[in-house]
């Protein structure tokens, strides 16, 4: 961290998701430039750091990663309070995952405090893979949920870094 300025920012990001869609990849790729093709043990209680340089502070995220097939109510208190923002996955190639998708995204909003809204982020994984959810009735749904939508490839470095990087830019800066 020699060259970040020396102002850090802490961010708590949750990601969250059905099983195999792809999130321990995603914070793999991000945090450690790796992939494997194997289905990964979740980081599960700890989380993963990344930062990104600002001119005058650098945002320190916290990304913690959760395991989809756990109960929901187990899992929301500790992963979902404080997080400025939730990066809801699901697999491109996979309906069944963009339904469980829409689920976390219910499931978040509703354990989260209205009052300090969380930046919401829909991330269609496996883009390498071909689509499986048309594209209008993903459209629709991020307009309709306020997310912002983006998809990468955690297998082939696709636009990985960009998501988190273009979140950053949404934190506001330190007074
Ligand atoms: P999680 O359960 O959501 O944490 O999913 P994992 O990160 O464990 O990934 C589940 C499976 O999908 C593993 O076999 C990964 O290798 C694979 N996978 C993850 N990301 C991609 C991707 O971008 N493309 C492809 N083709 N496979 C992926
Ligand atoms: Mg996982």
């Amino acid at each position: 961290l020699r060259n970040y300025p020396q102002v850090i920012v802490p961010v708590k990001i949750v990601i969250i998701g059905t099983a195999n869609a792809g999130k321990t990849s995603l914070a793999l790729r991000l945090v450690k430039d790796t992939f494997q093709n194997e289905s990964l043990p979740t980081v599960g209680a700890m989380f993963l750091n990344k930062f990104f340089a600002f001119d005058n502070y650098t945002i320190k995220f916290e990304i913690w990663d959760t395991a989809g097939q756990e109960k929901f109510h187990s899992l929301a208190n500790m992963y979902f309070r404080g997080s400025k923002i939730a990066v809801v996955v699901f697999d491109l190639s996979d309906t069944d995952s963009f339904n469980k998708a829409k689920i976390w995204t219910r499931e978040f909003k509703t354990n989260s405090n209205p009052e300090e809204p969380a930046i919401m982020a829909l991330v269609g994984n496996k883009c390498d893979l071909n689509k499986a959810t048309p594209q209008s009735e993903i459209d629709a749904y991020v307009e309709q949920e306020g997310m912002l939508y983006f998809e990468a490839s955690a297998k082939e470095n696709t636009n990985v870094n960009n998501i988190f990087r273009t979140l950053a830019d949404k934190i506001p800066a330190p007074q």
